[in-house]
């Protein structure tokens, strides 16, 4: 599925987020950008320890909750991986709405900064970290819009959705949104 928004364009596709070919992929990240599951596994076995090194050296003290930091992709398509951190939900009147929305916003944020035209973001703090699906796609869709609106780049971002309920769940609220 795919939406104008002043000009470019929001694209959602069910796939893995390691074969986008893209300027840059989101990882679903955690604060001490240490690796895990998920995303952040998918990401660093495709990519290989490049990208770990390089967090390692340029952000030892790790990134916080809501916001984003950059490196290289390694073996990925990508030029560039941006490690996002969403809020692990705890029934949602701890913030974790400005969070999640924080987490994209900086993501978009560095892209442009970094000369990106084409992102690619995973449903971020909807796996282990608990975000009810339906949620996080309100936050990640209604902050990309917003972004896109205020900004005349990236030119794609698209939404790489893990099987054919996270894509429902994200083509719903963009019908409702767009
Ligand atoms: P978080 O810790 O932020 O919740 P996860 O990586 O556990 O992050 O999951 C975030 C979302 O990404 C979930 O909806 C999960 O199904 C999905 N996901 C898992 N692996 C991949 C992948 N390789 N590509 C795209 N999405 C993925």
């Amino acid at each position: 599925m795919k939406a104008k928004i002043a000009g470019q364009t929001l694209e959602l596709v069910e796939g893995n987020i390691v074969d986008q070919r893209v300027d840059a992929v989101v990882n679903a990240a955690n604060s001490r950008l240490e690796g895990g599951g998920g995303v952040d596994g998918a990401i660093h076995r495709g990519g290989g320890p490049a990208i770990m090194e390089e967090t390692d050296r340029l952000y030892p003290d790790g990134c916080p909750t809501g916001s984003a930091v950059i490196s290289g992709a390694g073996r990925l398509p990508a030029k560039h991986v941006i490690h996002a951190v969403g809020p692990v939900w705890s029934g949602g009147k701890s913030g974790e709405p400005e969070l999640l929305a924080g987490a994209h916003r900086r993501s978009l944020e560095l892209a442009v900064e970094h000369g990106c035209r084409s992102v690619a973001f995973p449903a971020i703090s909807t796996g282990v970290y608990g975000y009810p699906l339906e949620l996080a796609a309100d936050v990640a869709l209604r902050t990309v819009i917003a972004f896109l609106k205020e900004n005349s780049r990236p030119e794609l971002v698209r939404f790489v959705l893990f099987g054919r309920p996270a894509y429902e769940a994200f083509a719903a609220k963009l019908e409702e949104l767009k």
